[in-house]
């Protein structure tokens, strides 16, 4: 604890000072033009990753980077993400899972969360991905098992992003874009889904899907 009250200090004497006018436009108004969306790991940290300052993310941080399906839940995710799309108005969304995610392990294994009701309550609303697991990725073992969890994880939470009425709305207008991705924490990687590969590749290889945005947008006004 002695160190965080160290490292507030700190900032306030040295971070703050040199990001004093940012904080003082802040003051007036937020305009992030992303919600990024993950997991509470402790070795996730969004800020640093992208390089991002005070401002420029909107995030949602919980246990798997889950977002229930519309009407499925009370939660506070829903409210969040229609406040970021529907009052902020940001324009991409970010769903980030994670290497050695504790939580996907936990969907693998039902049983580490014994002891934890409302952990295990909370990751029913992965259940279509321990599905999509069981089905279809039982050969895999191990690592290997829990890196499938964790991207098809991100793809559910998508779909499921998909089904909440501010997003489809901003999504049939075409102005806001959805992005997968998963971050290997131990070697700094990101890879970004690409929904053209129908893959996960490098996030170097990956192409903004805007495009596919505008396409959609102009097809329908063709009807
Ligand atoms: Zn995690």
């Amino acid at each position: 604890m002695q160190k965080l009250i160290q490292g507030i200090h700190e900032f306030q004497n040295q971070d703050f000072t040199e990001l004093k006018g940012l904080f003082e436009q802040l003051a007036k108004g937020q305009q992030p033009e992303t919600l990024f969306i993950t997991c509470s790991d402790s070795r996730i940290d969004p800020g640093k990753l992208t390089r991002s300052q005070p401002g420029e993310l909107f995030i949602i941080r919980n246990a798997g980077n889950i977002i229930p399906p519309h009407g499925a839940s009370n939660g506070g995710e829903a409210a969040t993400v229609e406040y970021a799309v529907a009052a902020l108005g940001v324009k991409h969304i970010i769903v980030c899972g994670h290497s050695h995610c504790g939580a996907m392990a936990a969907v693998l294994d039902p049983s580490q969360t014994n002891k934890l009701p409302a952990v295990a309550s909370w990751l029913g609303h992965a259940e279509t991905t321990r599905r999509i697991i069981d089905e279809h990725y039982a050969k895999l073992k191990g690592k290997r098992q829990l890196m499938a969890a964790v991207e098809e994880n991100v793809l559910v939470q998508l779909e499921n992003l998909r089904t909440l009425p501010s997003v489809a709305s901003r999504l049939v207008q075409g102005d806001l874009v959805l992005h997968g991705w998963v971050y290997k924490f131990e070697t700094g990687e990101v890879f970004a889904y690409d929904p053209e590969a129908g893959q996960f590749v490098e996030l170097a290889m990956y192409q903004l899907p805007q495009q596919q945005a505008a396409a959609r947008k102009g097809e329908l006004r063709t009807v």
